[in-house]
């Protein structure tokens, strides 16, 4: 129950930290769209600012007039016009003009719209949108740029805006508009489309199979340490050589087994048994051959008892014990003369054991009938007592307590 727990919490735990890193790595890739969309509508608000300032510098150009290039209507200074042949007219392009015609350009080209904007406009058409005027607004107060990402027609877009610094070459048209050099003329609007898209599937998929990956490892982890537990668990309660519960065991059992029988006002027995002369045994085949001898003997106590509540252990060195629930005094000495009796027909030689010549048990038997104290102590006291009472009595046999006291 505690490893589920720990178990759920660490899971819990990893799938935190996976949707930690999730978005971790999402909102850097967003300030990172960002990043790139701001760098990528400033270069080109720089470039189209720097081929102004060229055009200023010359106090405009002279281009044919064509069909597309007519002269600007909104250009009021002198020759603003000049007809070179009968073939040939020259008009003056301001950079406004020309900003105007590069954006169409770039418009087909590569999608980016500028739009010249102020809160003055020469032309009417540089009227400023009510995000521009708000931009214009803002760069008054010393905002030095601005950018949004923007939905148009289903598509997002960057759209990005500077204000136009009136520099000296500026003033040579705008100077009766009453600007001075620094103030703010306008700005340029820049519309990028969409720049770079946030890998959010490979991103979302990729968490997702890290955070699967770490969760099959936990349940694993969890397995092999479920098992590792279960092994530890056993070596504590098992005894290593004969495989039936230790004497702890034993221990635990008969105090929950003696609570369990006064509250429901049943009878338990305890079983001590003893091999005889076991020492002989070793001292005659051996210990390896005595550790085996240990192992049957254990095995056929084990088979000997039918009741699933029935409980054996061995007690130490070549004793062991049973716990019969519900179990009075009679039935208890039926039990050990049945072990007995096991054990005599394995007919395990021990030759030098004499009379008998082969290994055989003594057992003392002892109930919780008018025990006193009424202890688990007491019971295993009195089993005892009637276990060397056996012994006594010459061996391979059962006795119990009422029957010597
Ligand atoms: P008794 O009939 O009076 O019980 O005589 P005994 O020789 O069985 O009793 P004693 O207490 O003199 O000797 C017990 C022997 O059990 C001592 C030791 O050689 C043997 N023994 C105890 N534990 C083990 C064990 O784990 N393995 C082996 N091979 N022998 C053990
Ligand atoms: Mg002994
Ligand atoms: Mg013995």
């Amino acid at each position: 129950m505690k490893t589920k727990k720990l178990f759920i919490f660490i899971i819990l735990l990893w799938l935190l930290l996976i949707t930690a890193s999730f978005l971790w790595n999402y909102i850097n890739a967003k300030n990172e769209q960002r990043n790139i969309a701001f760098q990528t509508a400033r270069s080109f608000f720089d470039l189209i600012e720097i081929t102004r300032l060229w055009n200023a510098r010359h106090g405009g150009v002279y281009v044919p007039i064509t069909k597309k290039t007519l002269p600007n209507p909104y250009l009021h200074v002198p020759m603003r016009d000049i007809r070179v042949n009968a073939n040939l007219t020259l008009t003056k392009i301001n950079p406004a003009y020309m900003t105007r015609q590069i954006s169409e350009i770039a418009k087909k080209y590569n999608g980016v719209q500028f739009h010249i904007t102020s809160l003055k406009p020469i032309r009417p058409q540089n009227k400023p949108s009510a995000r521009e005027k708000q931009f214009l607004k803002e760069f008054e107060q010393g905002i030095k740029e601005k950018g949004m990402f923007i939905q148009k027609g289903g598509k997002i877009y960057f759209f990005y805006m500077a204000p136009l610094i009136t520099r000296k070459a500026c003033l040579k048209c705008h100077a009766k508009q009453g600007y001075k050099e620094g103030d703010i003329r306008g700005g340029i609007s820049v519309t990028v489309p969409f720049v770079m898209n946030i890998p959010f599937l490979p991103l979302l998929i990729g968490h997702i199979f890290i955070a699967l990956i770490g969760i099959v490892g936990i349940i694993v982890a969890r397995k092999k340490l479920d098992q590792a537990y279960d092994t530890i668990r056993k070596q504590v309660v098992i005894d290593t050589l004969t495989g039936i519960p230790n004497r702890r065991s034993f221990l635990e059992t008969l105090s929950k087994e003696f609570e369990r029988s006064y509250r429901n006002k049943e009878p338990l027995s305890v079983i001590m048994c003893d091999i005889d002369n076991f020492k002989m045994y070793n001292d005659t085949y051996g210990h390896i051959k005595g550790d085996m001898c240990l192992q049957k003997v254990a095995q056929a106590i084990k088979a000997s008892l039918k009741r699933p509540t029935d409980f054996c252990a061995r007690y130490g060195g070549e004793e062991f014990v049973v716990i019969l629930p519900n179990t009075p005094l009679d039935g208890a000495i039926h039990v050990a003369e049945r072990i007995r009796s096991n054990v005599e027909k394995m007919k395990i030689l021990n030759k030098n054991s004499l009379p008998a010549g082969i290994i055989t048990l003594s057992l003392g038997v002892a109930s919780s009938e008018g025990l006193t104290p009424f202890k688990p102590e007491t019971i295993i006291k009195n089993a005892d007592t009637a276990l060397y009472k056996a012994k006594e009595k010459g061996r391979n046999q059962v006795q119990s307590f009422k029957e010597v006291t």
